[in-house]
């Protein structure tokens, strides 16, 4: 069999490969999936789509059956820390302490202002076989599950792989112009000697969690409603666990769930042990449950140390892995790709150099370290929260239940240990409610045009989102148009409209210049006015809000919904000096616009 020829080799289909799939082919860019296993994740792994990745499904039409599989954020905005949901003991069964989160309650109009769409919770294993329909719909034939990548060679022009067969064992030779490696870090980034390298701070390294997967009817005990319940337990250091729901109904009808053992805590893998394990954590010795998985996993906190080597790229876990808190994880590596789908389209359109490709890893690469610090860090705050709650490391064994008994104590004392740790528990919110994590991060070099103004304040505990048309940042979302016609500043740009030049209402001249640029540099460029008398309505003023340009200023937006230049205001030469932009975007020489 000769060898197939395709513009780009994705190897991994997990939830980045399949996401940069849908991308590619919304993108036009022809590819080809390959993923060893016979079919997509059994396990539940990541289950908090963040507002970014929701929007960016919405971009590309994969929210629906996400929105109809998932739970909305009523059914999931709380963390709650419990001591157990069952048990005769004084403080069994008790609330110890519960806050908003996710997006969830009285976070809810803020998310809302901030993007077209809420986070969701959907579980791997349910999100995959989404993804991989839709991928398989948009690319027939080319997404091939049960195939391997078993070697491959960078020829400076083109990547040689070989891809295996799993069922006949057949060897098929594909020569694609690039390689994007969503392998989980597993193969592809060794083979090239990229180093995955730890960061400091943070647990990570030597730390190896349990997870248990199981099946259970918790109805007449759960207190639903969070997106994670955190067990408290005074007798057992090693039985202050976590507890999620898996789906596929939510609330007091989960079937499924998802227990994590506290690091390094000596759980027994056999079923038998860890059946008892978790009714010890629950507090219900008569549960009745099917264990699935057991799985054992090691926390870490590593970046590639490149995200491209020649015709590769490393997206997802393949360049950073840390641990879950924030559910940064697979949210990054989507993102990852959406940044990359582009891009790519560009580059194999002939419209950028492959220089283009550059541009990924300096802007990706800061926010993958920067996530992999952030949920290191946060996630060494549940140890605060021990020592607030009298079960700190230092207290001895015997000393853990009267000193957590105190804590519910009804006297003054008891009433001030409660404010005391109240406080700490407070600050969590820097895992659960990252906003500023989520969709703050801004790409400072790259496919940008930078104007010199300073990124907006941040919140220390990054909870507090501030949107900002700065170069590099997200696009604000506002809703825009009349009622017949309401859009998000989100809908104009993308795979089929290209970039999108926002203009005030004044700002006439730059969309006849888009016109004209986008034809010199042969891109796609929508030029759409907003606010009074122009196309879109400026409903309620929220863009002039926000543009932080004057009605003859222009913002120019990425497919991906990043902004890559403004103007804050009119131009002599709007042509000359948006071309200029483009040319700095894309990385080619300025064309002259006579
Ligand atoms: C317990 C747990 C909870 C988590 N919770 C969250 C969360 O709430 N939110 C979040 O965002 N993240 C979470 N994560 C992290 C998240 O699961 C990962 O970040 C995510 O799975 C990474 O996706 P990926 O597609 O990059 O890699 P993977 O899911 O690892 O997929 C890589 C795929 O590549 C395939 N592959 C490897 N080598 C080859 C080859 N040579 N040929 C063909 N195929 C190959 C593999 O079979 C695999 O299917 C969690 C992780 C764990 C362990």
């Amino acid at each position: 069999m000769g060898t197939v020829e395709v513009p780009v080799l994705i190897v991994g289909g997990g939830g980045c490969g399949l996401s940069a799939s849908n991308f590619l082919s919304d993108h036009g860019v022809g590819h080809l999936l390959v993923e060893r296993h016979p079919d997509t994740s059994e396990i539940p792994k990541a289950h908090y789509l963040n507002q970014r990745t929701m929007e960016i499904f919405r971009q590309h039409g994969l929210d629906g059956e996400v929105v109809g599989q998932g739970a909305p954020v009523e059914m999931f905005g709380k963390v709650r820390w419990l001591t157990s949901l069952g048990g005769e003991g004084a403080v069994d069964g008790r609330v110890v302490y519960e806050m908003d989160g996710f997006g969830g309650g009285s976070l809810r109009d803020r998310y809302a202002a901030a993007g077209p769409i809420l986070p969701y919770r959907l579980p791997q294993h349910r999100l995959e076989p989404v993804l991989r329909r839709h991928a398989e719909k948009r690319n027939p034939g080319r997404v091939l599950f049960g195939h391997e990548l078993v070697a491959f060679s960078d020829e400076g022009d083109r990547v040689v792989a070989e891809i295996r067969e799993a069922g006949t064992g057949r060897i098929t030779t594909v020569a694609a112009r690039y390689l994007i490696a969503a392998d989980g870090g597993r193969t592809v980034g060794a083979a090239l000697g990229v180093e995955m390298r730890y960061l400091p701070g943070g647990l990570a390294g030597s730390q190896q969690v349990t997870t248990a997967f199981f099946t259970a009817d918790m109805s007449a005990v759960w207190h639903e409603g969070a997106h994670i319940t955190h067990f408290l337990n005074p007798y057992d250091p090693h039985l202050s666990c976590n507890l999620i729901e898996m789906g596929p109904r939510w609330g007091k009808e989960c079937e499924e769930w998802v227990l994590h053992f506290p690091p390094n805590a000596p759980v027994q893998s056999d079923e038998e042990s860890v059946v008892a394990k978790i009714r010890d954590v629950l507090g219900l010795p008569d549960l009745d449950l099917t264990l699935r998985h057991v799985t054992r996993w090691t926390v870490e906190a590593v970046l590639a140390d490149r995200y491209r080597d020649g015709r590769v790229l490393l997206a997802g876990d393949a360049a950073h892995r840390h641990i879950p808190t924030v559910g940064l994880g697979l949210n990054g590596g989507i993102q990852d790709v959406h940044n990359l789908a582009w891009k790519l389209a560009a580059v194999l359109d002939g419209a950028a150099p492959d220089g283009l490709l550059d541009t990924y890893e300096a802007e990706r690469r800061p926010v993958g370290r920067s996530n992999v610090e952030w949920a290191g860090s946060v996630a060494s705050h549940h140890q605060s929260i021990l020592n607030a709650v009298g079960l700190g490391p230092r207290v001895p064994a015997e000393r853990r239940g009267p000193m957590f008994a105190a804590h519910f104590d009804p006297s003054p004392l008891g009433a001030a240990r409660r404010a005391r740790a109240a406080e700490i528990f407070r600050t969590h919110r820097g895992a659960s409610e990252a906003h500023d994590m989520e969709l703050g991060f801004a790409y400072e070099e790259g496919a940008v045009v930078p104007d010199g103004a300073p990124p907006p304040r941040r919140e220390p505990l990054r909870d507090v989102y501030r949107p900002t048309t700065r170069p590099g940042h997200r696009l604000p979302h506002v809703w825009i148009g009349d009622d017949g016609r309401r859009l998000s500043t989100h809908d104009l740009a993308g795979a089929a409209t290209g970039f999108v030049l926002l203009a005030g209402p004044d700002g006439a001249a730059w969309c006849e210049a888009a016109a004209r640029v986008a034809e010199r540099y042969s891109v796609t460029i929508r030029a759409v006015r907003i606010g009074d008398g122009a196309e879109f309505a400026d409903t309620g003023g929220g863009w002039a809000a926000v543009r932080e340009t004057t009605g003859e200023g222009a913002v120019l937006v990425r497919p991906d919904n990043h902004v890559a230049w403004r103007s804050i205001g009119g131009s002599e030469d709007p042509a000359g000096v948006l071309g200029h932009a483009v040319s700095r975007v894309l990385g080619v020489d300025a064309r002259p616009m006579a």
